[in-house]
């Protein structure tokens, strides 16, 4: 299902968006950045694009995506910025985009050191589950071995693979993203369901491996191979 490429090339953009929005916030707060478009008609991913076509040359090197790689890029963290935060209203917070736009990215951008990760709901981890047997049932037809919807639900919120199911699904929504999609706050409660401890707190010094990927992968279709 994933290649170790694809998953890399994946992997290194999510942990630029993370990088990339650090730097923001900072910039934003210390006046040195203009987000001076209005973007009436424009989605996030095309104002992101744009805005990093102009400004691509003038950015620590660090933070840069590769040339190739901008749109991807610009359509994951777009997603990011939309989909995995909300603004916290406190003081300091600004109503509109530094350069005047209303837009769900310049709000954002403009008050990046006051984002807060969303909150998910319960529909939230439904769609998470969803996603979760989907992509058991993607595997499945994979190595030709059928699985009936039920016995895909048990597997996807059985303790035993509940943690590398979820990551296979958090996997297949980040290439969806790179690619455009918008993604949904189901991608963050997957991301908690391998990145954090089952208490609720984020495991110290986690960090997502195309490796790891790979094996849960295979522990999965070995999985669904002896379920029936
Ligand atoms: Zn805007």
């Amino acid at each position: 299902m994933f290649t170790q490429d694809t998953l890399e090339k994946a992997i290194r953009i999510q942990q630029l968006g993370y990088k990339m929005l650090m730097w923001f916030a900072d910039e934003v707060d210390q006046h040195r950045i203009s987000l001076a478009a209005i973007h009436d008609n424009t989605s996030p991913r095309e104002a992101i694009l744009d805005w990093l076509k102009t400004f691509y040359d003038y950015m620590p090197s660090y933070l840069l995506p590769r040339r190739a790689e901008l749109t991807e890029f610009s359509n994951y963290f777009a997603s990011y910025l939309t989909s995995s935060f909300d603004l916290k209203e406190e003081p300091g917070m600004q109503l509109a985009g530094q350069g005047g736009c209303f837009c769900n990215l310049c709000i954002r951008l403009t008050n990046a050191s006051h984002l807060k990760a969303k909150k998910p709901q319960k529909l939230d981890k439904r769609e998470a589950m969803d996603k979760r047997i989907a992509i058991i049932g993607a595997l499945a037809q994979e190595i030709s071995s059928p699985i009936s919807h039920k016995t895909a639900e048990a597997l996807a919120n059985s303790s035993q693979y509940l943690r590398d199911v979820a990551y296979l699904a958090y996997a297949k929504s980040l290439l969806e993203r790179i690619s455009g999609s918008e993604g949904g706050v189901y991608a963050l409660v997957l991301w908690r369901q391998f990145a954090w401890k089952p208490e609720g707190s984020p495991i110290r010094g986690f960090e997502l491996s195309a490796a790891d990927i790979l094996a849960a992968e295979e522990k999965v279709k070995a999985a669904i191979f002896q379920s029936e």
